[in-house]
């Protein structure tokens, strides 16, 4: 057993939740998506200053650690049925978001937690915590190093910054073809088929990884100037069924047509799912003596 606040504490710390002020993404997104219901009524002040942080604030003590990357309602439901009064849930988006499939349905992007699971978290005492950008920059436990460790990359550096900090990550792997990469990603992602562009590449060295939202061209760009064969996020393409994002698939499509690299997309929840999975969770089940247990998506893409 935890005392809640010693590991919100911790968890701010750790990250420097505060050091970054409102989240870049989620300050605008939050608010936009919660529309028939006061949703401040539900989370905490921190949560609704910062957009990051404690979330939901349950009992002060906290016996089981939970992690996932949205709250979906398939993540939620398992959440609530499966802990115990007080236990905390720790997520990467504070928010569900529906991507869409590259060979199934769009997604419908961002959408609330139903007011129904706000008050069962609520009955049950629960919390969650989220962590979005300061997960997606940190030094030690982030998205991209999830990833890069899984792959194993080398010669690592820091690239494509996002609201001032880096988020992409370009390093060096042994020499393997675009077929064999995609085996080899679709082994860790645990997904059926991936979302391929770009160049088929026989050897690919150097490589950039960019979790979740990676299908930008200035982001494309600054990985092709810096001779990069393979390009691996969570996006390549949108599939989102609205105007803007059926405007930025063919503005990829359009710049994958001349491009050198390979594209790789491994579906955004996917790829931010590493981390709680590899990194969060045994982080906090050892320092604070806790079980931890991953709440992976059914459908990562979702
Ligand atoms: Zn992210
Ligand atoms: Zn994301």
């Amino acid at each position: 057993m935890v005392s809640r606040n010693e590991l919100v504490n911790f968890l701010n710390t750790y990250f420097s939740v505060e050091k970054y002020g409102p989240d870049p993404a989620m300050s605008r997104f939050v608010p936009l998506v919660y529309e028939n219901f006061d949703w401040r009524e539900y989370f905490t002040e921190y949560f609704f200053t910062l957009f990051n942080g404690l979330m939901i604030s349950g009992d002060d003590y906290v016996n089981h650690v939970f992690g996932s990357v949205f709250p979906t309602e398939e993540v939620l439901n398992q959440f609530i049925n499966e802990a115990e009064f007080g236990d905390l849930l720790f997520l990467h988006h504070p928010i569900d978001m529906e991507c869409g499939d590259p060979q199934g349905k769009s997604g419908r992007f961002i959408l609330p937690i139903k007011k129904e699971l706000l008050n069962r978290i609520k009955n049950k005492k629960l919390s969650i915590y989220s962590c979005h950008h300061p997960l997606d920059c940190h030094y030690e436990i982030s998205t991209g190093i999830a990833i890069a460790k899984e792959i194993g990359l080398k010669n690592i550096t820091p690239c494509i910054k996002q609201a001032g900090e880096f988020v992409g990550l370009i390093g060096e792997i042994d020499d393997i073809s675009s077929d064999k990469l995609i085996e080899k990603l679709k082994a860790i992602f645990c997904i059926p088929y991936l979302d391929f562009g770009g160049k088929v590449n026989n050897t690919i060295k150097k490589v950039v990884i960019v979790p979740g939202s990676g299908d930008k061209i200035d982001f494309f760009k600054e990985a092709e100037t810096s001779g990069v064969d393979a390009y691996i996020s969570g996006e390549i393409h949108s599939h989102i069924d609205n105007e803007k994002g059926k405007a930025k698939m063919e503005e990829a499509l359009e710049y994958m047509k001349d491009s050198e690299m390979s594209f790789f997309g491994v579906s955004h929840a996917s790829s931010e799912f590493l981390v709680i999975k590899k990194m969060v969770l045994p982080f906090l089940a050892k320092k604070f003596e806790l079980p931890a247990k991953e709440i992976p998506l059914s459908n990562w893409w979702h």
